[in-house]
């Protein structure tokens, strides 16, 4: 819970899902991997949650409704009810809401969680930027949004109308490569316009915000795949973290990380969230983990030993994070990952 510039992953004698009341897990890389569960998950969080910790999961996705996601969820063997699930359309429609009057028309570019996460706040959807709205909208509308829809957005805005967006990720990962995320999407609107929308999504407080007053979390720790969203995310909510590495974070990203993407903690994967996490200790002549050494040399991360990758890992980032202070890492870790066969 600090916000002091973190060199080392820290340890943990208690298992995570007891040192901590709920988990805020991110859905893509984290549970399930487009159409399927990722390995562990489905037996890590019934674990987790017969063991009384709380999930919650928290998605920068506005397309899909609480209801779509939490049916999604359960499909995959994840047993989730719709209160279960946060969305960034849930975090910026409150963000719309404390803007503008109760019932005010709001033109809507996005999807049906969009829609409905404003009629949930009481305000009105609307279509067309001449159905008098007093604010605009943006989130993910799908590969089927047509281009005129940025052309509504962008007239609205132009008249001077706030212009809010549930999160401005650039891209989005589908069965068949990268494809462009909301984030690309606010891009056309604000080339068009010239405008800066007021943003929702994690990383950003607003979505955190959501996720606590849904929750009513008090120990919460943040579950993520992704270093500038997931874990800055927790950094800028003083929240502790645990990254896993089932997603798009490889171990190089890791120790190149500046200190608001530095995680509390690293793992596999949810297996970790069942069980206590090992101390890095030493210094500047060596940081331990398990059977590993690491240390900062000239030029290049040197790592001596042997025992499991994840430990070796964990030197390593304190290591690097070390050498790095309140910067990135720029030590070359290409050799000291290999060893780990990373
Ligand atoms: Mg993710």
């Amino acid at each position: 819970m600090s916000r002091s510039v973190r060199t080392r992953p820290e340890g943990s004698g208690q298992a995570l899902s007891e040192a901590y009341d709920t988990a805020l897990l991110d859905l893509d890389g984290v549970v399930y991997a487009g159409g399927s569960a990722i390995v562990h998950a489905v037996e890590s969080l019934a674990t987790a949650r017969e063991g009384g910790m709380r999930l919650a999961y928290v998605t920068n996705n506005a397309l899909r409704t609480p209801d779509v996601v939490a049916a999604h969820l359960t499909e995959l063997g994840i047993p989730a009810e719709a209160g279960d699930v946060i969305t960034s359309a849930q975090a910026v429609a409150r963000l719309v809401a404390e803007q503008v009057p109760q019932g005010a028309r709001v033109l809507v570019i996005g999807g049906e969680g969009l829609r409905v996460a404003l009629r949930e706040r009481g305000l009105v959807p609307v279509e067309s930027a001449d159905d008098d709205p007093v604010a605009v909208v943006q989130g993910y509308g799908g590969p089927e949004l047509p281009w005129g829809r940025f052309a509504e957005a962008s007239y609205a805005v132009a008249r001077g109308l706030p212009w809010f967006a549930s999160n401005t990720d650039l891209t989005i990962p589908s069965g068949r490569g990268i494809a462009p995320g909301n984030g690309a999407a606010v891009e056309v609107v604000r080339i068009a316009t010239g405008a800066e929308p007021q943003v929702a999504g994690k990383p950003l407080p607003p979505m955190h915000r959501e996720t606590i007053l849904r929750t009513g979390a008090e120990r919460p720790l943040v579950v993520g795949d992704r270093l500038d969203t997931d874990i800055e995310g927790a950094f800028n909510g003083e929240v502790d973290s645990l990254l896993v590495l089932t997603g798009v974070t490889d171990g190089a990203r890791l120790l190149t990380a500046p200190p608001r993407h530095r995680p509390t903690y690293v793992d596999a994967d949810l297996r970790g969230m069942l069980t206590g996490q090992p101390e890095v200790v030493g210094a500047g002549e060596g940081f331990r983990c398990g059977g590993w050494t690491a240390t900062a040399g000239t030029g290049e991360l040197e790592l001596e030993g042997a025992g499991g990758a994840l430990d070796g890992l964990r030197a390593l980032c304190a290591a690097a994070w070390t050498a790095a202070g309140e910067g990135a890492c720029e030590l070359d870790g290409g050799k000291a990952l290999a060893r780990l066969g990373w």
